[in-house]
């Protein structure tokens, strides 16, 4: 099998082709940072614009640099959502005109499915396993024990981690995206110089919440600019040390837990906030200590891409599944319901 991916749930363009003995033959991303960055966030209208304007270079180009031209697939595969509806909705129609005009089965795939089976692209790896997804829009644990079998153990009930992230490098005057801008500063300063709360950790269970620990910063600046009239660079660098090591702290327990629960040989983290070498350090630790295998797949194919999209579309194709012209674009597609949705089935 070869199938055609595509992927626009919110602010990367992306397609690729993959193989069903798991080579990834291309994949591209064009992503929009720069067109949203004036604003503090993804403005919805930009990016589906963007994503109508893109989708067939990026197609074209994965088709190219894959070497394959449309007669070569056996399927496509589409992000249905969850995601901007906008987007989602460019990419969903697409791949039905691709569909219609090539005769070529259509398999709307769930965005979080695709992270979520990404490990078995990378590494082959079997069911069942633990997925904890950390991104900017998204923190999870999801228990994996077939393609389109997937039980949440918990998630954020506020905040994701790299919103939290990118929060607090907006309330410390640092530039976006913030994680990568956080951990930077956070390898200059002290993580134990700044006491942070650890949300949740005193309640049974795998919920985690982000958002107390951002208001928790801004206080802590609040303070330093009344007291001195500014924020000095190596109080700068603390708060992000201990900003980080606290999330950190949290996703480790809340880790533990969810092993602790899913009885499974392997934890995989996907999303960005993969990247952050101290919360996968501690990860790690968790792993090692609960004697299981920690996977994190290289990092292009850990954040938003449309490889993933293409191999979940092989892993629903592999089942039997195909979407008529009545796959329809959903803002929220809860990861539990996995059929796929039907035209006016969306919430
Ligand atoms: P979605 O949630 O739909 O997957 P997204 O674009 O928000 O979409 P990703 O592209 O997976 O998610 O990740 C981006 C997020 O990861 C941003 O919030 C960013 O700040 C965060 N991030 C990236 N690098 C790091 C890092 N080194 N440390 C912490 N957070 C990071
Ligand atoms: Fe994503």
């Amino acid at each position: 099998l070869t199938v055609l991916g595509i992927e626009s749930s919110c602010d990367d363009t992306a397609a690729a082709v993959v193989t069903e003995d798991r080579r990834v033959l291309s994949s591209v991303v064009s992503g929009q940072a720069a067109l949203h960055a004036a604003f503090g966030g993804v403005v919805p209208e930009i990016a589906a614009r963007a994503h109508a304007e893109r989708l067939d270079l990026c197609v074209e180009a994965a088709l190219e640099q894959a070497g394959v031209g449309l007669r070569d697939l056996d399927a496509i595969a589409v992000t249905a959502g969850p995601g901007l509806i906008g987007g989602v909705m460019a990419g969903v129609m697409l791949a039905k005109g691709l569909s219609a005009g090539t005769g070529l089965p259509l398999v709307g795939v769930n965005h979080l499915a695709g992270h979520a089976l990404t490990p078995r692209l990378t590494d082959g790896i079997g069911f069942p396993y633990l997925m904890l997804l950390v991104s900017g829009g998204h923190c999870q644990f999801l228990r994996v024990s077939g393609p389109e079998e997937f039980t949440r153990l918990g998630g954020t009930i506020d905040d994701a981690p790299g919103e939290a992230f990118d929060k607090v490098a907006k309330l410390l005057g640092l530039p976006q995206p913030g994680g990568p801008v956080v951990e930077a500063e956070a390898a200059k300063g002290d993580a134990a110089a700044i006491p942070l709360p650890r949300p949740l950790l005193d309640r049974p269970g795998c919920d985690m919440s982000f958002s107390g620990l951002k208001t928790a910063v801004l206080r802590v600046r609040d303070q330093a600019v009344a007291a001195e009239g500014g924020l000095r660079e190596s109080l700068r660098a603390d708060i992000c040390a201990s900003f980080q090591a606290a999330v950190a702290e949290v996703l480790a327990e809340k880790t533990r837990r969810a092993l602790a629960q899913a009885d499974v040989p392997v934890v995989a983290v996907a999303g960005g906030v993969a990247a952050n070498r101290t919360i996968r350090a501690a990860l790690e630790r968790v792993a090692a200590e609960a004697g299981v295998r920690f996977l994190a797949p290289p990092l292009p194919l850990c954040t938003d891409n449309a490889a993933m999209i293409a191999w979940a579309g092989i892993e629903r194709f592999r089942l039997g599944h195909r979407d008529g012209m009545d796959l329809a674009a959903r803002p929220r597609w809860p990861l539990d319901q996995s059929a796929a949705p039907m035209l006016g089935a969306g919430k």
